[in-house]
């Protein structure tokens, strides 16, 4: 079958599994339509196949934070970013405050507490929160190949609820992790997580990672191949939160979700994955999002174990 007729068929399959639910907890999310279903595929040749709802706008959320993680450590250099933020899973939910002893970093990037951090790195220090926000929108933009722009609406009403990041923030201050402002980072790492995309933008975002930092079409080193490599084994240790290792065993593909229902995976030297399906399971990861997952890494050998 042809990839786009394949992609419609995964569609097709799935269309009917309403379980999970979209997420509450910021006001804005709860109204979104939770039967929107897309995916997308991308090279690293740079050619994107897509089905569904790809042309739909929904907020990066979490799937920000492997980008935000790469831009990090392109601006501060590794050894200073991990001074400040570990690589290891923390078998926990992505907002809890999961510190490690002794150094009391976060335990990984891709939980809040690590993706606050990071945000807070972006750029250089002492730097403000328009800065930090504006690299992760023009280096988002970059990846996806257009313009990005901020949802204003999301941002706001995530803000009006955000107490548990400030909270987190907070601690990270409180430790030395970082200097600035706790209202400040959270603005902007919020501002940062409310980066509308489509899927077809997080296939083509997910491509770079998958292709040693360069980008597909326009063939620019994006970031260097280490920085690439280490985002990809971050994501497939720590992307999935607390449900990362049963996800590596079954999949096997370094993920990242996001709360608004996207999924992103990437496959090095092959392919970006993106997927959009807003209802989520307890772990707060899109339950018809790995689904399809699941297909296209059985039907299409994609396991990274895989020695075939
Ligand atoms: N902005 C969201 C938060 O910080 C991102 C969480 C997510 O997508 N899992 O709560």
């Amino acid at each position: 079958t042809p990839i786009p007729d394949y992609l419609d068929e995964i569609l097709d399959a799935l269309r009917d599994d309403d379980s999970g639910s979209v997420a509450d907890y910021i006001p804005a999310l709860k109204a979104a339509n939770p039967d929107l279903f897309a995916v997308a595929l991308t090279t690293v040749a740079g050619r994107t196949y897509s089905s569904g709802d790809c042309d739909v706008e929904f907020s990066i959320q979490s799937m920000s934070k492997p980008f935000a993680y790469a831009a990090a450590l392109a601006d501060r250099g590794e050894p200073f970013v991990t001074s400040r933020v570990g690589v290891d899973p923390s078998g926990e939910a992505f907002n809890e405050l999961s510190l490690e002893t002794g150094s009391h970093r976060p335990r990984n990037p891709m939980i809040n507490a690590g993706a606050i951090t990071t945000h807070h790195l972006l750029v250089g220090s002492g730097t403000s929160r328009q800065i930090r926000v504006e690299r992760a929108r023009e280096f988002f933009s970059e990846l996806a190949g257009r313009p990005l722009r901020i949802d204003e609406r999301i941002v706001e009403s995530e803000l009006e609820a955000a107490d548990r990041n400030l909270a987190i923030a907070h601690m990270l201050r409180n430790y030395g992790i970082i200097e600035d402002d706790p209202h400040e980072v959270v603005a902007g790492y919020t501002a940062q997580c409310s980066i509308s995309v489509t899927v077809r933008d997080i296939a083509m975002m997910t491509a770079t990672l998958a292709n040693g930092g360069i980008h597909p079409v326009t063939g620019t080193t994006v970031v260097a191949r280490p920085i690439a490599r280490r985002t990809l084994s971050v994501m497939a240790s720590a992307g999935m939160y607390d449900a990362a290792g049963s996800w590596f065993t079954d999949v096997g593909i370094p993920a990242k979700s996001g709360v608004a229902g996207g999924l992103l995976g990437a496959l090095p030297g092959q392919v970006g994955i993106g997927t959009l399906s807003p209802r989520l399971d307890d772990h707060g990861n899109s339950v018809r999002g790995q689904r399809v997952f699941r297909r296209l890494s059985a039907d299409m050998g994609l396991h990274l174990m895989d020695s075939e």
